[in-house]
């Protein structure tokens, strides 16, 4: 087994000899602590069948697990200056690849094509920068790229906000997004102390798995999302409120009353103890409304 670059003692160490500074901007969180990272890994169900995507690779912590463990790992990252540092750490692992690039602009489909064998499912596992994990994860969500399964390392209250059912507080337009695309489960909590630096909030691994079809039919998955949006405007107002301020004018109010009794849906009901299906039935009738 090599020496492991997650101990506190190896990370100080390579950060020391190539003199690494931290960018703040970049999310750069390192993990410090292999128990959390191999449980990373077990959550992925990664086998050595797997195709592994991962973001981020700082200095190689997560991506040598990723390499004892998987088929082939690739890893994209967007601070050049640990490119010394990645090839000496990940050196000796012939199935990794590292690429260098904003995962927000690289383009995926390419990568895979060029890294990967047709037809492979892939799994995305990464410690995220918290800064961009909404966007990363609705790019991956969206792109209709082979992926199965995203496990990630985010903030425990984005966690909680994929994976919160109506009704809760954290349930929002983000959790029916996700939702509508893929299962979400919270793996683990993660406390601050097993970074270097320690990040000012707590963190928690979730996975998705993708769903092979989405959680609901719609007739226009545009108009789906608007009136999801629409709906969650102002938390405090009534869904009726909320669709007659953010999405119809008052020529509108007695035909949307009548959709909202058409799909029995009370107008009184605030848009945060809708479900997911109850959204898809109600978009569907607005969509058709005369
Ligand atoms: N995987 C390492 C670990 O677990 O210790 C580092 C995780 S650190 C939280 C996030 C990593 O993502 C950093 O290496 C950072 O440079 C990289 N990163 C930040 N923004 C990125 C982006 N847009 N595209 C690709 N990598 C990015």
């Amino acid at each position: 087994m090599n020496k492991r670059i997650s101990s506190p003692r190896q990370t100080q160490d390579i950060i020391k000899q190539h003199d690494f500074t931290f960018k703040k901007s970049l999310g750069q969180n390192f993990l410090i602590d292999e128990n959390i990272l191999s449980n990373i890994v077990s959550a992925a169900d990664v086998t050595d069948a797997s195709y592994v995507i991962e973001i981020g690779p700082g200095i190689g912590a997560l991506t040598q697990l990723l390499a004892e463990r998987a088929k082939k790992v690739v890893a994209i990252e967007i601070d050049e200056r640990l490119k010394p540092i990645l090839f000496k750490t990940l050196n000796g692992h012939s199935n990794v690849t590292v690429r260098f690039g904003d995962v927000l602009k690289v383009d995926l489909h390419q990568i895979i094509k060029e890294e990967f064998p047709d037809g492979a499912e892939i799994k995305v596992i990464a410690n995220l920068p918290y800064y961009v994990t909404t966007p990363i994860l609705m790019r991956l969500l969206t792109s209709q790229l082979p992926i199965t399964d995203i496990v990630v390392m985010i903030q425990k209250e984005v966690a909680e906000r994929l994976e919160a059912s109506p009704g809760e507080k954290s349930y929002g337009s983000l959790s029916i997004a996700v939702q509508y695309m893929a299962e979400p489960r919270i793996m683990m909590a993660v406390p601050k102390t097993v970074f270097i630096p320690q990040p000012n909030v707590d963190s928690a691994v979730i996975r998705l798995q993708v769903r092979k079809e989405k959680k609901v039919q719609v007739m226009s998955e545009d108009f789906f999302f608007k009136v999801v949006r629409a709906s969650f405007g102002q938390r405090r107002k009534t869904l009726m409120n909320n669709l007659m301020n953010n999405l119809y004018t008052k020529d509108q109010k007695a035909s949307l009353l009548s959709v909202l009794e058409e799909v029995s849906i009370d107008p009184k009901r605030r848009g945060e103890t809708l479900s997911i299906e109850e959204f898809g039935k109600l978009a569907d009738a607005l969509y058709t409304m005369k």
